[in-house]
């Protein structure tokens, strides 16, 4: 078993490479026998800036027809689902709820790439010293908080997505120094069944690790934390697959001993 759970492709991410038809085919080549296409859906998050924001996803239909032929085509060779990457989506509770019950997906990503009312972090200038940065990354966090409470999302995306880009500028810090607001989100996430991702990005990017990092993994299993599903975060197709087995191999030693895919927003549990 090997199965990539958060992957992007055109024209549903703007910022993908290559079709769906293309990404499913790198998956296959990656020896995948399991992946999830999760797009963007940004509805949600309320960037103050519109260049930053991807457009609104309105054609679902158009979504879901891309998504029939290419397993029409494709499926027999891996299982494939559909899912989303929704950004924020407790910003706009009532969209949040449209997107995460329309029966097209079988699993969604909750992510928050940007605090109320401000950039994406990727486009952030971040300071000499990460300290100034705390009070950004509590109300992240808090966010996230927010985010379980209102259950719109089946596992919580990329946590500490502002270090992928605190390190091209040469910065960085622990999240796992933020235990305490770990702890409270974890703990809610626990009781509402929803699950973390590991997210392989970083690995070959300026971070040089997985988000969120293994100590903050190690917390969550140590809480008892058990939903957990590994995704590439791939734009294109060469990406696919990429530290999916480095983050099994970590999982197992941290003592986990289940990875998840998604059905109906349900987790089926694989062995590790
Ligand atoms: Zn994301
Ligand atoms: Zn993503």
């Amino acid at each position: 078993m090997l199965a990539d759970y958060h992957t992007h492709c055109l024209p549903w991410s703007p910022d993908a490479e290559c079709s769906m038809e293309e990404l499913v085919l790198g998956g296959i080549d990656a020896g995948l026998t399991h992946m999830c296409i999760t797009n963007h859906i940004e509805n949600c998050c309320q960037s103050p800036v519109y260049d930053d924001q991807f457009p609104p996803l309105e054609d679902w239909d158009g979504l879901f027809v891309d998504f029939s032929r290419v397993r029409e085509k494709l499926g027999g060779r891996i299982d494939l689902r559909l899912g989303c990457e929704v950004g924020s989506p407790h910003y706009l509770p009532e969209e949040g709820r449209r997107i995460y019950s329309r029966p097209i997906f079988d699993f969604t990503i909750g992510s928050i790439h940007n605090l109320r009312g401000q950039r994406d972090f990727y486009f952030l200038t971040y300071p000499e010293d990460p300290e100034d940065m705390r009070g950004q990354i509590e109300e992240y966090l808090d966010e996230y908080i927010l985010l379980v409470n209102e259950g719109l999302c089946d596992v919580l995306g990329h946590i500490g997505y502002m270090q992928r880009y605190m390190a091209r500028q040469g910065k960085g810090f622990k999240m796992a120094d933020y235990s305490d607001r770990l702890r409270a989100l974890f703990r809610r996430a626990i009781e509402r069944g929803i699950g973390i991702e590991v997210n392989c990005s970083g690995l070959s990017d300026a971070l040089g690790q997985f988000i969120p990092e293994p100590e903050v993994l190690r917390l969550y299993r140590q809480m008892g934390g058990e939903i957990i599903t590994c995704g590439t975060d791939a734009h294109r197709a060469q990406s696919v697959g990429a530290g999916i087995w480095e983050s099994y191999e970590l999982l197992r030693s941290l003592g986990y001993k289940y990875v998840c895919l998604y059905k109906e927003h349900r987790p089926e549990f694989v062995r590790l």
